[in-house]
């Protein structure tokens, strides 16, 4: 459990649910209701913090028996859940699930106290101008971007709400010399910190600070796999060769590495030669990005795949996933209905359940597959994940641009417990919502983004998905319509 590489949140929620399958344990993590409390008690559990004071000890003990029991009927023992637990991630992933299901119980998909991972948009500034950018990022930076102290609050809040893992966007965040410091106090508290970058700014020196100041992952854009597929969407020459210097840097250094690549009409072809680059590359992951017209995006909205051509996609990448040299993993959260389907007919071991999450499930839990896939619950945007912008605004998702607050202004535990739009995302079975009466619902739940960039309306369908086929249909003929009247005009 504790052996991997990539941290595996779907793991974590597994287990807790086994756990937290007490009306007792329920109980007590109810009353240990600041996420720095059940934190405390699995330091104490785990030996790197001391109980102060009788009522410590006690919490602690109820939690450790808690914890034993479900690692027990998953067969983990003791000593092996303890490490685990020494990393402070993992105690803060879990203490955001324990604190979840004790206030909300298990739901479908689960509803949690704070976003499990918050992907920070750190500066609108970037060396590069790429075709498909959702944050219209520009050679400069914003106006409005957060001062040093503003974003170092930024993290203490983050801290307090108790969000476990944070990943750093942008624009290109290297570009942004706050990103060091803020990434060290952000270790300090704990957190799993990982940077989503177009890697042409990760020189030897770079990536050793990188990894110093805490950051355990990076991941890096790779459009095509040649500098002229690359660099034509990126829209500068040369970007192709620094961004695979900056990825070999990085995994010289220690990070573990990912290559992050948005599938569109430009590369679909070319996706073998990808994943060979990947594994020539040895990366630990590969993640395909699925298209979201937004931002300049918007732009080359003609360039998105069809539902055929996703599924098509979809089912590939599974198959190539099953050789297991390296996650292969997609934004798409169809893909949680396909590995789900393909592991419980036995044509492959692992599922993903949601992004970059991986169960890797021994055949005598692929009973428990389905519950746990609709546990986590596809997308994840305002439930297990959000994002904040460059001006601390915050978003149910980075391809979203809904504004539903600000972090300085109006706290993120705040925004996060009331936004009406947040509610509405967090609740499948609503009648007006596209997927109400789709069997995948709680393990899919189509990209909100997708549905609101094509629809403006977070419930309308994804029109990605094959099961709306007649939505993507409806949209096609519509263009092809468009397209014939200013011919005949
Ligand atoms: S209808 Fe909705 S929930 Fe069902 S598979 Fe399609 S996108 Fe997913
Ligand atoms: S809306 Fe959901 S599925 Fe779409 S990119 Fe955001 S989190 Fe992922």
């Amino acid at each position: 459990m504790g052996n991997k590489a990539l941290l595996n949140e779907a793991e974590i929620i597994a287990y807790l649910n086994r756990v937290m399958d007490s009306t007792f344990a329920r109980f007590i993590m109810k009353k240990l209701s600041q996420p720095k409390s059940i934190s405390k008690s699995l330091a104490i559990y785990a030996g790197v913090e001391e109980a102060e004071g009788v009522k410590e000890k006690v919490h602690a003990k109820v939690v450790a028996t808690a914890i034993e029991k479900g690692a027990a009927a998953l067969g983990v023992e003791p000593p092996a859940i303890k490490n685990f637990l020494k990393d402070p991630y993992i105690r803060k992933g879990f203490s955001v699930i324990i604190r979840g299901i004790a206030e909300y119980g298990i739901t479908k998909p689960q509803r949690l106290s704070a976003p499990f991972l918050v992907v920070w948009n750190f500066t609108k500034e970037c060396n590069l101008r790429c075709k498909h950018c959702y944050a219209c990022a520009t050679p400069h930076p914003a106006p409005d971007e957060l001062t040093l102290e503003e974003k170092m609050e930024v993290v203490d809040q983050l801290d307090e709400a108790g969000v476990a893992a944070i990943s750093f966007s942008g624009g290109e965040p290297l570009m942004n010399k706050h990103l060091l410091p803020v990434a060290e106090h952000a270790s300090s508290r704990g957190f799993y910190l990982s940077v989503a970058t177009n890697g042409t700014l990760i020189t030897p020196k770079m990536a050793k600070r990188m990894k110093n100041a805490g950051i355990r992952y990076a991941e890096v854009s790779i459009d095509g796999p040649t500098a002229e597929i690359h660099d034509a969407f990126r829209g500068v020459k040369g970007a192709f060769d620094r961004t695979i210097a900056g990825l070999k840097n990085a995994k010289d250094a220690g990070l573990t590495v990912g290559i992050a690549t948005t599938a569109t009409h430009h590369n679909i072809d070319v996706m073998a030669e990808m994943l060979e680059l990947g594994r020539m590359l040895q990366v630990d992951r590969i993640i395909v990005f699925s298209f979201v017209p937004t931002g300049r995006g918007r732009e080359i909205v003609k360039e998105d795949l069809g539902p055929e051509e996703r599924e098509d996609l979809m089912n590939y990448l599974y198959r190539e996933w099953q050789k297991g040299d390296m996650q292969i993993v997609t934004t798409s959260p169809c893909y949680a209905r396909i590995s789900l389907s393909n592991a419980l007919r036995n044509a492959g071991a692992k599922i993903s359940p949601t992004h970059f999450a991986e169960l890797d499930l021994p055949a005598e839990y692929l009973e428990g597959a389905k519950a746990l896939t609709e546990f986590i619950g596809g997308c994840g945007a305002g439930r297990i994940y959000c994002s904040v912008e460059h001006n601390g605004d915050i978003q149910p998702c980075v391809f979203m641009p809904i504004k539903l607050g600000n972090v300085l202004k109006d706290g993120f535990q705040n925004v996060w417990d009331n936004s009406e739009v947040l509610l509405e995302l967090r609740d499948r079975n609503k009648s007006d919502y596209a997927c109400s009466s789709c069997p995948y619902r709680y393990i899919c739940g189509g990209c909100r983004a997708r549905a609101y960039a094509y629809y403006g309306d977070i419930k309308a369908p994804d029109p990605g998905c094959i099961m709306q086929k007649a939505e993507w249909d409806k949209i096609i003929n519509r263009e092809r319509r468009i397209y014939n009247e200013e011919k005949v005009r």
